[in-house]
């Protein structure tokens, strides 16, 4: 599943190559689990409007619209397990599993395509906020405020999208550990000292992902298909049983909210 540097870089990449563009028509697949805003009014809200922005709100990928005589609208764009936006001419073929043509005026095509169908395009009518804190921007209070007084294990605190939103499990494992933090730690439970380091080590490593253009841990891609690169960096996700590459020592492996989690026993603590 994308995490927020991916979801960043797509949004990013179709940004820069559709921004200021106007939609002269809409296709759609009829797959309904697809649309959470019925096809007809994503047709109508779309078809002659112009992208003003594309950009992302936790982990949607947001497009700012707007229209001669409509109201301002945006396009949420969800990528769920599979989906993939491509911006492409218009004479090269459909991929398999598309669910939306967007067809500009320069004559190229926005595409969205989903084989698993987890994904989700829907409308908003209000300026889209998403369902938590946004991790790249917090500040250090009120990112400890965020943790204050909650039972919970600090890991499933950082994936509980209604705290902060956008983290998934690689960002959550690699800050716990740029952090010397357990994951199974009582989030209400850690020091300002040791939320401020997590704070630090969570806007690092999503600044670095994003910088190279997010992970490719799953078959994600961004505009062009391009695959990111953060993968070869990761210090634990993915590598339970190896040797930390800070101190030697085995990394162990744990369930943690139903997800797997990596840590080193010496530096975490
Ligand atoms: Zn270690």
């Amino acid at each position: 599943m994308p995490e927020l540097p991916e979801v960043e870089t797509v949004a990013n990449g179709v940004d820069a190559r559709v921004r200021g563009q106007r939609i002269l028509s809409v296709w759609t697949s009829g797959k309904p689990q697809t649309f959470k805003t019925p096809e007809s009014e994503i047709i109508a809200a779309l078809t002659n409007a112009r992208i003003d922005r594309v950009h992302r709100v936790g982990k949607t990928i947001v497009a700012d619209l707007t229209a001669h005589n409509k109201q301002p609208t945006q396009f949420l764009i969800h990528l769920g397990m599979t989906g993939r936006l491509l911006v492409s001419q218009s004479e090269v073929p459909l991929p398999p599993h598309t669910h939306l043509v967007l067809s500009l005026a320069d004559g190229r095509e926005l595409r969205f395509v989903d084989p698993r169908r987890f994904g989700r395009l829907s409308l908003a009518q209000q300026p889209y906020l998403g369902p938590g804190a946004e991790p790249t921007t917090i500040s250090p209070d009120d990112f400890a405020k965020l943790f204050r007084g909650r039972k919970l294990a600090i890991k499933p605190a950082l994936l509980n999208q209604s705290i902060l939103h956008g983290v998934g499990n690689i960002y959550a494992d690699e800050s716990l550990f740029r952090a010397g933090i357990r994951p199974r730690r009582a989030a209400g439970r850690l020091t300002r000292a040791e939320l401020d380091r997590l704070h630090a080590a969570l806007q690092q490593v999503l600044a670095h992902a994003i910088k190279l253009g997010g992970s490719s841990v799953s078959d994600y891609v961004d505009a062009d298909g391009i695959r990111g690169f953060f993968q070869l960096e990761h210090k634990v996700y993915s590598r339970a049983g190896q040797l930390c590459l800070d101190c030697n020592t085995p990394l162990k492996k744990l369930t943690l909210g139903g997800r797997t989690t990596i840590y080193c026993p010496i530096c975490q603590r």
